[in-house]
């Protein structure tokens, strides 16, 4: 476990009472670990909505000696981000631009995929305007529903986007909407996009060929692809039972005990009183709550934290700013505590279970007031 010392130094004046570890040295090991997977094939890191949470520039930045052929973002706002960090990675936007991002797409040389001759036409015209020929994947939907062309006459689409001459089609990618929850609809899929690279030409066609996110490289042979777009798993996450134990936890959420009292059997805990205690009962508060990004929802579903050494349980609802822990038993937790709300002790996927909800949102829900350390 990290110790609090060393990140102490990092803490503006006055100390935040919620803060996230981020350990720069376990990002790049599950990096490795994504690497060893599929064999040595590209690596597109997926960094959009601020690296799931973890700070896009410090990810990014981290990332950019790793050999990585191209940081994954959602919009022009977060590659530029990435450019105004001081990386030079390439830029590839992972879903349809709408037209006013495209100006800059253009004239920055960032990788759109495409989803329709439109957009094509497009890019084409703005490219042409600056005299440029810009690099672009074609998007493929496979059955995800969200972007790309419809597998249908794909043949025919790629002719007429071969036809615009300021555009080279540099990639092809589809994406798998459920690889970490139908195998059978899964492994269809590969092989479709197996088919569709070969009908459009065979892999010498294109030169980077995806379609994997996390679950898809964990779980499954990558086939044609030479190109993976692992999010979650180099967050420390895997999104498949089986493959945990090879991660390492990057991000551990922690806080502090503010408040520990003792409070008499009958007296309820929280907003709504749903609990109450049934004897004399030492709570202590800890200064997070869903203000700062934890899931309310977890509240009476027996969520844990970890205090010295300890699984220690919430008591009724998180509050905005503060929640309550029994502490009773635990005579030694005090004022001051540090407390890890997620993190090697309290898997983050057990709290994304408890909130019904998935590791990504919680991830992406931490909100700016948590201040983000970084070590490695
Ligand atoms: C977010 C995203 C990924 C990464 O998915 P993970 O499940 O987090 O690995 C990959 N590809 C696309 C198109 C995405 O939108």
């Amino acid at each position: 476990m990290p110790s609090l010392s060393g990140v102490n130094e990092n803490f503006p004046v006055s100390p935040p009472r919620a803060w996230a570890e981020i350990d720069l040295g376990a990002l790049k090991r599950n990096l490795a670990v994504a690497r060893e997977v599929c064999g040595g094939d590209g690596m597109m890191a997926v960094v959009k909505a601020g690296a799931y949470g973890h700070g896009l520039e410090e990810i990014a930045k981290a990332l950019a000696a790793e050999d990585i052929a191209f940081f994954g973002v959602a919009n022009v706002g977060e590659a530029r981000r990435v450019r105004n960090a001081g990386v030079e990675t390439r830029i590839y936007l992972l879903g349809a631009t709408w037209a006013e991002e495209r100006e800059e797409i253009v004239a920055r040389n960032w990788t759109p995929c495409i989803s329709s001759i439109v957009e094509a036409e497009h890019f084409n015209h703005l490219a042409a305007a600056r005299g440029v020929r810009l690099k672009v994947h074609l998007a493929v939907d496979t059955g995800m529903g969200r972007g790309g062309f419809v597998a249908e006459n794909l043949p025919e689409k790629l002719a007429q986007l071969e036809r615009m001459e300021h555009l080279e089609i540099e990639g092809v990618g589809s994406h798998l909407p459920s690889a970490d929850e139908d195998e059978e609809f899964t492994l269809r899929q590969f092989a479709r996009f197996h088919a569709i690279i070969r009908d459009l030409g065979g892999e010498s066609r294109f030169k980077w060929r995806h379609l994997s996110n996390s679950a898809g490289l964990l779980g499954y042979q990558q086939g044609c692809c030479n190109l993976s777009r692992p999010g979650l798993m180099l967050y420390g996450v895997s999104p498949l039972s089986g493959f945990q134990e090879k991660l390492v936890t990057v991000m551990s959420l922690k806080s502090r005990v503010t408040l520990v009292r003792t409070l008499p059997a009958g007296h309820g805990v929280s907003y709504g009183r749903q609990f109450v205690t049934t004897r004399p009962t030492r709570v202590a508060t800890v200064g997070i709550g869903y203000g700062d990004g934890y899931p309310r929802q977890v509240s009476g579903k027996g969520a844990d934290v970890w205090i010295r050494g300890r699984r220690l349980p919430i008591l009724g609802r998180v509050t905005m700013d503060q929640l309550m822990v029994d502490v009773t038993g635990a005579e030694d937790v005090i004022e001051g505590d540090e407390v890890e709300i997620f993190g090697p002790h309290i898997p983050v996927a057990e709290i994304a279970e408890k909130a019904d909800t998935i590791v990504w949102e919680i991830f992406t829900g931490i909100t700016p007031r948590v201040t983000r350390c970084y070590h490695s």
